[in-house]
């Protein structure tokens, strides 16, 4: 069984492109595979949180550049305009619920590849850190 990878669960999980063929077969395999459901439902959890954080929680006001990329990243909208500064509120949910996002998505990626790595090992694919069928980790 192929799992979903984790690039593709992380975007099934922020729902911002339309859906594809690609995305349908995934979700298909979602709903049969426990370890890829239980990805993906944590990515939206995730992803979740941090839709609903509010600017005001964070500190400072990012710089122009980071509020754009991340509102793009989040919402799916290309051209969210830049709220108000925030007023001095000491909450910080947004700025963790992005970093929480961040470390997860990067924990499930490790995750991800140390299980596929010791997979191979087990079947003799790769030895002492290199792999000696390269075109095998894809096909698996
Ligand atoms: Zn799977």
């Amino acid at each position: 069984m192929t799992h979903v990878e984790s690039a593709h669960l992380v975007e099934l999980a922020l729902r911002n492109a339309t859906p594809t063929d690609a995305d349908a077969e995934a979700l298909r395999h979602v709903e049969q595979c426990d370890r890829c459901r239980d990805e993906l439902r944590m990515l939206t959890r995730v992803v979740a949180a941090a839709r609903t954080a509010q600017l005001v929680d964070l500190p400072t006001a990012p710089p122009d550049r980071v509020w754009q990329r991340i509102s793009r990243d989040v919402s799916g909208a290309p051209d969210t305009p830049r709220p108000p500064a925030p007023a001095p509120a000491p909450g910080r949910r947004l700025l963790l619920a992005l970093l929480a996002l961040a470390a997860a998505t990067g924990i499930a990626v490790a995750h991800r590849y140390l299980h596929e790595r010791a997979e191979l090992v087990r079947r003799g694919v790769v030895r002492q850190g290199r792999e000696t069928r390269p075109s095998a980790f894809w096909r698996s």
